[in-house]
């Protein structure tokens, strides 16, 4: 059974005084539930007070929204994995759409961001989408099947077996449209069957396949009764902590 989980993606928004403030009013509203875990990706300058004004609740925990592929070294406002980890990080997003198509990022150097956080102890979550022109020329299948490929191209089977990956479709992602849940199912089954043809079927079973774009309090019962859609990554309504609370609350059954 694979534990839920629900993300919180704050882009560029909330910095150490937004973010306490917003820590301090979703306490208030939601109670530690021990059927799933709510992690949390700040930017990465309000981590530190995260982990801080978190410390009490395992139930919440936190990651790093990008890392630079190198450790350490002469990579000016880059942020790498062993530090996000200092800072309280557990998880770290990977190819994250914005990450992809704002700021050009390739397939390749996903593949390495990937094994840098396996390298330092981060579970990474592989984010994988198409954009609106290969979904209307019906190459979504090609595009995310790519994208999960040279993914985890340089992990291990082991390493495999611990990572999550999101299903964003680009044109869900902030806009005002919205996929369906048949739409989110029947990619998220693309992807396990291919994590199960290409590794084995017991951990491919196991990884956790998450679902972003335009999750509110009002669609999330439906995207997490799909079949196979365990779990929502949530951007703009993950910013309010009233909104927030309700869609951590959501239940599936
Ligand atoms: C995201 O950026 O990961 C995301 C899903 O954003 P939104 O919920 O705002 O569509």
């Amino acid at each position: 059974m694979r534990r839920p989980v629900l993300a919180a993606n704050w882009k560029m928004n909330h910095g150490p005084s937004e973010a306490r403030a917003f820590v301090r009013q979703f306490l208030e509203r939601y109670a530690a539930r021990p059927d799933r875990t709510i992690i949390f990706f700040p930017p990465a300058l309000s981590l530190t007070t995260l982990a801080d004004a978190l410390r009490n609740r395992a139930d919440l925990e936190l990651g790093i929204q990008n890392i630079w592929m190198e450790d350490k070294g002469p990579y000016t406002g880059e942020t790498s994995a062993p530090m996000s980890r200092d800072a309280g990080a557990r998880y770290a997003l990977v190819g994250h759409s914005e990450r992809r198509h704002v700021f050009g990022e390739s397939d390749a150097e996903v593949a390495k961001k990937m094994a840098a956080a396996v390298r330092n102890g981060l579970t990474p979550i592989l984010c994988v989408g198409e954009k609106l022109t290969e979904r209307e020329s019906g190459v979504t299948n090609d595009v995310v099947l790519r994208q999960l490929r040279v993914g985890i191209a340089a992990l291990d089977r082991e390493a495999i077996a611990g990572i999550a990956i999101a299903y964003e479709p680009v044109w869900a992602i902030g806009t005002g449209r919205n996929a369906t849940p048949d739409d989110a199912a029947a990619v998220h089954g693309i992807l396990r069957g291919a994590l199960a043809q290409d590794g084995d079927r017991e951990s491919a079973a196991s990884i956790p396949i998450l679902y972003g774009g335009r999750v509110n309090p009002a669609n999330a019962r439906g995207l997490l009764s799909a079949s196979g859609v365990d779990v929502p990554l949530v951007g703009g309504a993950s910013l309010d902590a009233e909104t927030w609370s309700l869609i951590c609350a959501t239940s599936n059954t």
